[in-house]
């Protein structure tokens, strides 16, 4: 699976727990968001799968049906 700079289209590097990519001098992280109610979502890991809880419909949400969007995260120096 790939994982493409929604800045450039380029593939970004997984490096230390967030997503590089190189042309843009950037990194992000992913983010997973409710279909239904817009909320952001807490990530789950178990056993190398990730899925994702809703707080505020209480349910969890599959990796598929999740909204996934890359952020970009200001790194402080
Ligand atoms: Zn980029
Ligand atoms: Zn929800």
């Amino acid at each position: 699976m790939e994982n493409l700079c929604p800045d450039c289209g380029q593939a970004l590097m997984w490096e230390s727990g967030v997503y590089v990519c190189n042309p843009c001098d950037n990194t992000f992280i992913k983010q997973g968001y409710c279909n239904t109610c817009s909320a952001q979502l807490e990530r789950l890991q178990a056993c190398g799968s990730t899925s994702y809880f809703c707080h505020e419909c209480n349910e969890l949400t599959s990796r598929s049906t999740a909204n996934i969007v890359f952020e970009a995260t200001k790194t402080v120096s």
